[in-house]
């Protein structure tokens, strides 16, 4: 038995926003959430801005979004829109701006306490007292696929990590994939990105929660990544590629949302918030390993997998991460043994297809990184 969820309207192709205007404005006033770069260099803030105007829809642009967005930075956001009187936001930008708006419009709708200056909700529980204002999204990275997703990843200083929560109330409503607003992504970072998308594809595919449904999909996924791969590693991607990468991150999205991410994804959080590391690259690091551990249970899966990409074995596919994923950092053991410390608690460890324990994460970090 499997089950199946994915609210969310999509519209991809160029001029997404403009042809589509009436399921971008959710409300009477909006807060476009966005990062320092993201909404500008991508155009797709102009966009917005232009419809906004012509619909005589007051908006706030609240670009203070950091990459891998704080819990902090999401209250003070609610607060924001809280002033402002927002009723429904626009998330413009990677999964740091689209994640972050998520977890602002339940900040939003749920003020403190009378009598307290505090949002004490304590947002991880995923309920909440009043429902999160809707929202739309304009991504302008093709990899988190944060704009399918129910999930919300924030760091949270107090653990020394990432945490997620989720909801099927933070669904986007309407997600618009336009490649104009990606095409002219700094390389490195359409590069990560991209293997954040093939790493929530091949993930859900191998996870024990996979199902009919989402093995279908990830398949699609894979099979437009493929193909484009050269090009992420050399350039010269086209508007068409990027909004083909743009619906390769939603499909990621869309099976994630319905089977989890693995210990790829739990093991890759402390690489980011200790090393600095991008989010894709860390799952980057880890994804060969993964891979061929799960080749070792499931070897027609990664076979389908690794032919839908494009690759006929596992080390020509590692071969093309390492191409794509330079990283200059290093590691010592005792960090990476520190590390699963905590990333052996992640619930991510139990829908892995293969058993997992402390010593398996500790061998799997040093086969990556040492
Ligand atoms: P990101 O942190 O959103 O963005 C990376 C960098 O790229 C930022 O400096 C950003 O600028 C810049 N950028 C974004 N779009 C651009 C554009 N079109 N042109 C020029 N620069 C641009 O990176 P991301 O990989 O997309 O998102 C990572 C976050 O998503 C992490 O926090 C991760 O944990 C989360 N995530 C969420 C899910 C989910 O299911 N919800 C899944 C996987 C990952 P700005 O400074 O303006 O932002
Ligand atoms: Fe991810």
């Amino acid at each position: 038995m499997f089950t199946y969820y994915m609210p969310t309207r999509i519209y991809a192709g160029e001029n997404a926003v403009q042809k589509n205007a009436e399921a971008l404005v959710l409300g009477s006033r909006a807060m476009i959430v966005t990062g320092a770069h993201s909404g500008k260099k991508s155009g797709a803030l102009d966009d917005v801005l232009a419809v906004l105007q012509e619909k005589s829809i007051p908006a706030l642009v609240y670009d203070k979004i950091e990459n891998n967005p704080t819990i902090e930075s999401a209250v003070l956001g609610g607060r924001a829109a809280r002033e402002f009187g927002a009723d429904f936001l626009i998330g413009i930008g990677g999964g740091s701006p689209l994640d972050a708006a998520k977890a602002i419009a339940v900040y939003a709708a749920n003020p403190p306490a009378e009598g307290s200056d505090f949002e004490m909700m304590d947002i991880f529980k995923g309920t909440f007292r009043n429902a999160p204002l809707p929202m739309a999204a304009i991504p302008t990275t093709a990899g988190t696929g944060s704009e399918t997703t129910h999930y919300s990843i924030l760091t949270l200083h107090s653990i020394k990590n990432k945490q997620s929560f989720s909801s099927p109330l933070v669904f986007y409503k309407s997600a618009f994939l336009d490649g104009r607003y990606t095409v002219k992504l700094p390389l490195q970072v359409a590069r990560n990105t991209a293997v954040d998308a093939m790493s929530h594809l091949l993930e859900g595919f191998t996870d024990t929660r996979a199902s009919a449904a989402t093995d279908y999909i990830a398949l699609e996924g894979l099979r437009i990544i493929g193909p484009r791969l050269s090009k992420l590693k050399n350039g010269g991607l086209t508007t068409e590629d990027c909004t083909a990468l743009l619906w390769a991150a939603s499909l990621g999205g869309i099976v994630i949302a319905q089977t989890g991410t693995t210990i790829v994804h739990s093991m890759g959080y402390p690489l980011t918030y200790y090393k600095d590391i991008p989010h894709g690259m860390a799952n980057g690091l880890l994804l060969g390993e993964y891979l061929r551990r799960t080749a070792e249970v499931l070897p027609e899966k990664v076979n389908s997998a690794l032919s839908a990409l494009g690759f006929g074995t596992l080390s020509e596919y590692c071969m093309t991460l390492q191409e794509l994923l330079p990283c200059g950092e290093s590691f010592t053991k005792e960090e990476l043994e520190n590390w699963t410390e905590n990333t052996i608690k992640s619930k991510n460890v139990a829908i892995c297809p293969f058993p997992v324990t402390r010593a398996d994460e500790i061998d799997i970090f040093k086969a990556c990184l040492l």
